[in-house]
């Protein structure tokens, strides 16, 4: 993937009439709400951004993101680095009619035809909402599972059943 730092603000209507795709990062100084609600990005977003018209005319935004945060897992407490990774569409419209014409698995960005869209914005988007609702390490890095095992281990059955599996049923 190339290095280049995309730009604060684009025309999206003009790249999807130009049919344009846009490669490359948000460095993590621009991500200031993702920062803020992890602990700490670890590496700058990669970022894939095509700008195309389907065939009833209408421009979209397919994009890919990934970046690297530090996340604090909910069990041993350690920070440990996780991968976030997203895929969105986004379905530019400029009037609440258009939006409501959409197809419902369409996603709808409201934006005047003149108007600028904030490439940060909307990546930061996708990033947060692909975080964890649970941040937790794989079971088998947790430090809290080998706790566990060397303490609670006298006479014990050889597993305690993981609460969090319960969880997972539930889902
Ligand atoms: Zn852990």
């Amino acid at each position: 993937m190339s290095n280049f730092e995309l730009p604060d603000r684009v025309n999206p209507y003009q790249l999807a009439d130009k049919l344009t795709l846009l490669e490359g990062v948000i460095s993590a100084k621009r991500l200031k709400r993702l920062d803020e609600t992890t602990a700490g990005i670890d590496e700058s977003a990669q970022v894939s951004l095509r700008f195309d018209r389907d065939e009833s005319g209408r421009r979209l935004i397919f994009g890919h993101v990934t970046a690297i945060v530090n996340l604090q897992c909910q069990r041993c407490l350690q920070v440990y680095g996780s991968k976030l990774d997203g895929d969105f569409t986004l379905t530019l419209v400029y009037n609440d009619e258009m939006a409501k014409a959409l197809p419902a698995h369409l996603d709808a960005l409201l934006l005047l035809p003149d108007a600028l869209l904030d490439v940060a914005d909307i990546v930061e988007e996708e990033l947060l909402l692909s975080l964890p609702m649970h941040a937790m390490h794989p079971d088998s890095e947790c430090r809290i599972e080998t706790q566990f095992g060397t303490d609670e281990s006298k006479g014990s059955p050889e597993k305690a059943p993981n609460p969090f599996d319960v969880l997972k049923v539930l889902k």
